[in-house]
């Protein structure tokens, strides 16, 4: 590497570090703002009608799944068929969700508190319609001049205190950086023992998406030969029993069970 690029790998570490910083005692001084309850009681009242709703079709977050598990046929068939909704997650995994989803809240309330943004920036749910996408990103702030996209997660304290990164979190960041075109964003991931935090600031590179957005392109090919044809993706599960079939949740549709098919009526 020559002196020159040494130098201006130096400038980058320098301009990140700061960030970091900025970023860290931004969120630190959230915990000394009055409540703001008007705006807060908005943003919930907005959050439960938006979660009362059926869930259907392209979800941003299933697009992120390994290719191992990525089934074509659930997202094709999620744009025609009702799908179940939740009924199928394991209890275990339905309490983590609801931990996760209360410290999300608090965050959201946090950055109301701090005016970093407002009711409908927190946990909105925004729609692509050239890919038939939903994605919802946990908040859109502003810290002076910029803008970021925020991605709330939380940790048992042993991996957090273990982890220097949350590479999940910032697949998911990344997408919806790319989404919602902010190309600023970081993960917040929070310690559920003792509430402390860690900020990994995310780097815009949408090259390392072109496999999801590969999907979404495929999705709209195979969407396009079953109106036509009425060819639907063939399974990836071998039996309606396995693992990956009583999680999914087009199992009915995919098997005609339960349910059944039911259309969608949008
Ligand atoms: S049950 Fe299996 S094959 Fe059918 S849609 Fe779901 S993941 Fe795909």
């Amino acid at each position: 590497m020559g002196v020159l690029d040494k130098i201006k790998q130096e400038r980058k570490g320098i301009k990140a570090n700061t960030e970091l910083l900025v970023v860290e005692q931004t969120l630190n001084k959230l915990f000394f703002c009055e409540p703001n309850p008007e705006e807060e009681i908005k943003m919930l009242k907005m959050q439960y009608k938006q979660k009362n709703g059926d869930r259907y079709g392209l979800h941003a977050s299933s697009m992120l799944a390994s290719e191992k598990e990525f089934c074509y046929r659930q997202q094709v068939l999620s744009l025609f068929y009702k799908q179940i909704q939740g009924e199928n997650i394991p209890i275990g995994l339905k309490r983590l969700f609801e931990e996760g989803n209360f410290i999300g809240e608090k965050w959201q309330r946090l950055f109301i508190r701090g005016g970093l943004g407002k009711a409908e920036d927190m946990d909105r749910s925004l729609f692509w319609p050239e890919y038939d996408l939903s994605y919802t990103p946990d908040a859109i702030i502003r810290i002076g001049k910029k803008r970021y996209v925020v991605e709330i997660k939380s940790q048992n304290t042993f991996t957090f205190k273990k982890a220097n990164s949350h590479p999940g979190g910032m697949k998911q960041l990344k997408f919806y950086m790319y989404l919602t075109g902010i190309h600023r964003g970081f993960v917040l991931v929070e310690d559920k023992n003792d509430q402390s935090f860690k900020i990994y600031i995310a780097e815009h590179d949408p090259a390392e998406l072109d496999t999801y957005i590969e999907r979404l392109e495929y999705i709209q090919v195979y969407k396009e030969r079953f109106q036509n044809k009425k060819k639907m993706v063939k399974r990836l599960c071998k039996r309606d029993n396995i693992k990956r079939a009583k999680e999914c949740n087009m199992r009915d549709a995919c098997w005609d069970l339960g349910m059944g098919r039911v259309k969608l009526v949008i």
